[in-house]
């Protein structure tokens, strides 16, 4: 394997600052995953460097090890907006999401559960386990925007459900559109399911680091939040559970006393330090703002006149319907000519369509060429101009000849 050049230096040396990024790409896929933010790299690196001991040792390193990880779990709680008690560290936003449904079903009998019907596989197939056991999943249809209705919502629970429901769980924010669910609605939801005994998890995992989650935290009947922090600059790997005060959470994991009883496994230090360091910078995702959006918008629809856009919401995603165009195709090609773009979830690749565009009613002639572009806190307006040729180039060659 390649060895770093950087790795040649001495610890007192290394600054992964000195690292240039190579490959000259265009990295627009940004809500897959991150570029790792220089100074969490720095940070980490110390850790695996120095401060590599075990946590739930009793010598001076050990104690060192477990200050660091405190003092990273006090940044993620200001990140979130929460106590440091309220945190619990986790393998990422998979692990966050099963821990928080694993937690609600222990603590509330009922086997309904309601979520929305364009969740991110994490839910969908967890919460699909849980039929085989006998639950029941009420999953909320959207409009061609993305919203669910609140009237589905209270017809299910009042008279189909009878108030009886461990569980509502929802993402705040989509993956694949960038729609920002209404947080009136999901206010008036969550008090719903509250007083009627049951639990609320928001899946704030393409919302952290772009949007302000202390807005979701002050609604005090939000029982649990999902983070991860490679969606936001922070490594792959690690992820956090916000858990409010005062529930008896139930884990997922058992076997050390780790995360307080609450999360088994020796601690994932350097990446938790990596997390903590994102969140205590805190800089903005996307300084690519509303007008770099709409320069994108307003370029590519110049360019490619038949081009829409579907749904929407968050500053730095834009899925955009190329008509009568294979998306797979065209993702493929811009990235030989330079440009990362998605196809949507990660766990969505195939010739199937979107399962979130298609709830959204987009018509057959978009819904197979529709592609995500996604920006993070590494992109430039230069970057917006150029990867419209590159698109403008790759659909005139893809034009006529796909689907
Ligand atoms: N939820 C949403 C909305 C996501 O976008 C993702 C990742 O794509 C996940 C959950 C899963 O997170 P992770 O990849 O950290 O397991």
């Amino acid at each position: 394997m390649k060895k770093l050049p950087v790795l040649n230096n001495t610890i007192e040396e290394l600054t992964f600052k000195s690292i240039k990024d190579i490959r000259k790409t265009i990295y627009f896929d940004n809500n897959a995953t991150t570029k790792t933010d220089e100074d969490a790299i720095n940070a980490m690196f110390r850790v695996l460097e120095l401060d590599y001991s075990n946590p739930s040792g009793i010598h001076k390193e050990a104690y060192k090890a477990r200050d660091l990880i405190e003092a990273s779990r006090k940044d993620v709680a200001d990140f979130i907006g929460c106590q440091s008690n309220e945190v619990i560290f986790s393998s990422g936003g998979t692990e966050s999401i099963n821990s928080a449904i694993n937690a609600a079903i222990k603590l509330n009998k009922s086997k309904n559960i309601i979520t929305c019907e364009t969740e991110h596989s994490a839910t969908k197939n967890k919460l699909e386990e849980l039929k085989k056991e006998g639950y029941h999943i009420y999953y909320l249809p959207i409009d061609q925007d993305g919203h669910f209705n609140v009237d589905d919502f209270n017809y299910f629970f009042f008279n189909v459900f009878k108030k009886s429901v461990s569980l509502f769980t929802i993402m705040g924010a989509n993956n694949e559109t960038g729609t920002i669910h209404n947080v009136e609605n999901l206010k008036y939801i969550f008090k719903v399911i509250k007083e009627y005994g049951g639990y609320n998890h928001l899946d704030a995992i393409q919302l952290a680091g772009k949007s302000d989650i202390k807005n979701y935290i002050t609604i005090p009947e939000l029982d649990f939040l999902s983070i991860s922090g490679h969606k936001f600059h922070a490594p792959k790997g690690i992820g956090a559970l916000f858990v409010r005060s005062g529930i008896d959470f139930a884990p997922l994991l058992f076997g050390g006393k780790q995360e307080d009883g609450r999360r088994a496994g020796t601690e994932n230090v350097a990446g938790i330090i990596g997390l903590g360091e994102v969140c205590r910078k805190n800089t903005p995702f996307v300084p690519m703002t509303n007008d770099n959006r709409e320069l994108f918008i307003k370029l590519l629809t110049a360019a490619i006149p038949d081009a829409i856009i579907n749904g929407g919401g968050m500053v730095n995603t834009i899925n955009v319907g190329f008509p009568y165009i294979n998306r797979e195709a065209m993702v493929v090609l811009m990235g030989e000519a330079g440009l990362m773009a998605g196809i949507g979830s990660a766990c969505s690749t195939g010739i199937e369509p979107s399962f979130v565009l298609k709830a959204m009613g987009v018509d057959k002639k978009y819904i197979h060429g529709s592609v995500r572009f996604s920006f993070g806190k590494y992109n430039t307006k230069e970057e917006i101009e150029q990867s419209i040729e590159i698109i403008k180039s790759v659909y005139d060659k893809l034009k006529g000849i796909t689907i």
